[in-house]
């Protein structure tokens, strides 16, 4: 027996299933993380055709599987297409992290309202003339905030006493906060971050920014980014206890400053050189702000997750496992 169930959903991954049909990892307001399989969706006349896009949000009917966790769709309308995460691809990365980070760290069909709010109203301010990176913080800090996980920036967490104004703090990422100048007796086998009195200013404001729009990243130095940014990191890692190699390559991308490089005639696929790595670019209207190569490379890697969600899904897979992603 299938349940018929409606959600509105937000697309985090495409996957093969055949030539037609194809699975798609959904994050739903009401359904949390799930699969379905939409069949024939890139027929021709599918009805399918056009109605979910990665990270656009979609209404989703579906036929509810009592015991498998891919469930079959019936009916999708898209609700917000989100075009611009099509042609800026600093925000194409950050979104694909952030996608990667869900896959990986939200149980399967467990209900995450507030997070799914979180989310939306990001991808809505995503790719916006705004810095990325300051956004991509600020999704960070509020996801932690969404899964009870929120750094603690207020007070020591060792005695509760208010940190000393004026005077850098240590960052103990196993201990979740920071301790003041009492207990700060010297590293004890957890990795630590110090932060200046300006930086922790930031880090507060930007973890008391209930909306992206709120945020507010004009004047703040790219080297305070950098230092929040890898707070973060290490401390995401430590307490959810994952690799999260697709941030490593989001914050790669968006850091990025390619210099003009002289164009080839050759005609080719357009990539965005990179490090050793290779990424597609997102829009040709990017060509203008970025050194680009046309001709021959090679694709993303398939092993990376954000490659992952930017190559096209084209060979059939059977063998897909929606609980285990992409390595
Ligand atoms: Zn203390």
């Amino acid at each position: 027996m299938s349940n018929l169930v409606r959600d509105t959903a937000i697309a985090l991954r495409f996957a093969p299933h055949s030539n037609s049909s194809r699975f798609v990892v959904w994050f739903g307001r009401e359904q949390g993380r799930f699969v379905t399989l939409i069949r024939g969706a890139q027929r021709p006349k599918s009805f399918f055709l056009g109605q979910c896009d990665l990270f656009a949000t979609s209404d989703i009917v579906f036929y509810r599987h009592p015991r498998h966790p891919v469930h079959l769709a019936r009916e999708c309308a898209l609700v917000r297409a989100r075009p611009v995460l099509r042609r800026d691809w600093r925000a194409a990365a950050a979104a694909s992290y952030a996608s990667d980070l869900l896959q990986r760290s939200l149980p399967r069909e467990e209900p995450h309202p507030r997070l799914y709010n979180v989310v939306s109203d990001w991808l809505d301010t995503l790719g916006s003339p705004r810095p990325v990176e300051p956004d991509l913080c600020w999704f960070e800090l509020a996801y932690l905030a969404a899964e009870g996980l929120a750094p603690r920036l207020q007070g020591c967490v060792a005695c509760g006493a208010a940190l000393d104004a004026g005077r850098p703090a240590r960052f103990v990422t196993g201990r979740g906060g920071f301790l003041c100048g009492r207990c700060d007796t010297g590293p004890a086998g957890s990795r630590t971050f110090r932060l200046g009195p300006a930086d922790l200013a930031v880090l507060r404001s930007w973890q008391a920014a209930e909306r992206p729009r709120r945020l507010d990243a004009s004047g703040v130095p790219p080297e305070t980014v950098r230092r929040i940014a890898d707070l973060l990191g290490d401390f995401l890692r430590h307490h959810l206890n994952l690799p999260l190699p697709s941030r490593d390559l989001a914050f790669e991308i968006i850091r990025f400053r390619p210099r003009r490089a002289a164009l080839s005639p050759n005609a080719g696929a357009t990539k965005i050189a990179m490090g050793g790595r290779v990424a597609e670019s997102a829009d040709a209207q990017d060509l203008g702000s970025c050194g680009v190569i046309r001709g021959g490379s090679s694709p993303p890697s398939p092993t990376n997750p954000v490659a992952e969600n930017m190559r096209p899904t084209e060979t059939a897979d059977d063998r897909y496992d929606p609980d285990q992603p992409v390595a």
